[in-house]
C-alpha cells in the first residue's frame, strides 16, 4: 500500500521551476504556469475538419479543435452520420437531408396513408417515403408537406396520379395535415440549420477520414 503510493507520487508530481509548488499532473502544473507565471506552452495542432493550423496549449492537445464553428459543426455531425455527410458525398444532388426528413415523415404518419400497412411490403421494410410532387418539379421537393410514407403497392398507385388525386386518393382534405409536429419538426429544423452551416464548412482534409475513425473506434470501446 505504501509503496504503490510512493511510486504514484514519484511517477506524477511535477514541480513548477519558478516557485517550487508541486502538483499531481502535468495538466495541473501547466494550467498553474500559465495562471501564475503568464507562461503558456502553445502547441500547434490542426482543426480537425479542414486541417487548418491552430495553436493551443499544449495540455490540451489531445482535445478536439476546429477552426471555425462549421468546422467544428462538419466534424461532429461527420461522427454521427459518417459517409452521410453532405459536404463531401452528393451535396448537390437529393443531399442527404432526405435521410432525416424521410425519418420524421414516417413518424408523422406512422402507417402507409392510403392502406394503413405499417410496413414495406412482406420483407417488413420500412415504408417508402413519396414525392406527391415529382422531387425533379417540386420547389421544395423535400419539404415534409410534399412527403407521403406509403405501402410498396400503394406508391405504385400514387405515381401513376397527378397531385390532387393522389391526395383524394389518401382521403387528405388539405395539405396542412401534413405539417410535421413536436419533435418531428424541431428535428427537420435543426438538421436543415446544420446543412446550411456544413454549406460554408470547407472541404475535409485528407487526414481527416483516418482521424475520424480513431475517435470512433475509441468511442465503441
Ligand atoms: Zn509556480
Ligand atoms: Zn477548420
Ligand atoms: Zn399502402
Amino acid at each position: 500500500m505504501t509503496a504503490h503510493n510512493q511510486s504514484n507520487t514519484t511517477t506524477d508530481c511535477k514541480t513548477c521551476p519558478h516557485c517550487g509548488n508541486e502538483f499531481s499532473g502535468e495538466k495541473g502544473l501547466r494550467i498553474h504556469m500559465a495562471a501564475t507565471h503568464d507562461e503558456e506552452t502553445i502547441e500547434t495542432v490542426r482543426c480537425n475538419w479542414c486541417g487548418s493550423p491552430i495553436e493551443v496549449r499544449e495540455w490540451k492537445t489531445d482535445q478536439n479543435h476546429y477552426c471555425t464553428r462549421s468546422c467544428g459543426v462538419a466534424w461532429t455531425t461527420y461522427l454521427k452520420i459518417g459517409d452521410r455527410h453532405p459536404n463531401y458525398i452528393d451535396g448537390a444532388s437529393r443531399g442527404r437531408e432526405f435521410h432525416w426528413v424521410a425519418m420524421a415523415v414516417r413518424s408523422r404518419d406512422g402507417e402507409c396513408v392510403r392502406c394503413g400497412r405499417e410496413r414495406s411490403s412482406k420483407d417488413g421494410r420500412a415504408l417508402h417515403v413519396h414525392h406527391i410532387v415529382p422531387e425533379k418539379e417540386a420547389e421544395d421537393p423535400h419539404d415534409p408537406q410534399n412527403l407521403l410514407s406509403v405501402c410498396g403497392g400503394c406508391h405504385r398507385t400514387l405515381e401513376k396520379l397527378a397531385p390532387k388525386e393522389q391526395l383524394r386518393e389518401c382521403d387528405i382534405d388539405s395539405l396542412e395535415q401534413l405539417r410535421l409536429r413536436g419533435e418531428a419538426a424541431e428535428w427537420v429544423s435543426k438538421y436543415r440549420e446544420q446543412i446550411e452551416v456544413f454549406a460554408s464548412a470547407p472541404d475535409p482534409w485528407p487526414g481527416m477520414f483516418a482521424e475520424a475513425q480513431k475517435h470512433l473506434s475509441k468511442r465503441s470501446e
